[in-house]
């Protein structure tokens, strides 16, 4: 197997079987966002404390490649720190636009091809764009403790 069949595998897999697709019961913050380019739509639910990620959630639709994102985001995330969240948020879109050399940790180089194709930047970054969105709501936030 060639590395363009990998990723096409690990995009093909996170289509039929999405990770973390659904709703959360009480969500801390939930932000939805649109790609007119492509008709692409991702809400993503965060539930927060403590400045950790306890647990994410997607739903909405779109191409393969912007679902399989919101996949492979929400497994990133879910546990992690929301500062390796914003990291992640960050830095994908980055690599994509060349302004990282290096794809964050995890599978992301699957979609690494998407590099060539601006259109589909937008289709890969959605969920990352949704996720910046959310974080910048403030509520994710660790609140420091008093006297610390
Ligand atoms: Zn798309």
């Amino acid at each position: 197997m060639d590395l363009d069949e990998l990723y096409r595998e690990v995009i093909l897999d996170h289509n039929q079987n999405p990770r973390h697709r659904g709703h959360l019961d009480q969500p801390t913050v939930t932000v939805g966002l649109h790609n007119p380019t492509c008709g692409d739509q991702v809400v993503l639910e965060i539930r927060a404390r403590d400045g950790v990620i306890e647990d994410v959630a997607f739903s909405g639709q779109g191409c393969s490649i912007s679902m399989a994102s919101a996949s492979m985001l929400c497994e990133s995330i879910a546990g992690r720190s929301v500062e390796e969240a914003r990291a992640l948020a960050e830095g994908f879109p980055d690599f994509l636009t060349g302004k990282r050399d290096d794809p964050p940790p995890g599978e992301w180089e699957a979609l690494a091809g998407v590099k060539k194709f601006p259109a589909r930047v937008k289709c890969a970054t959605l969920a990352h764009n949704a996720l910046k969105k959310a974080l910048a709501d403030g509520a994710l936030a660790p609140k420091a403790a008093p006297g610390s």
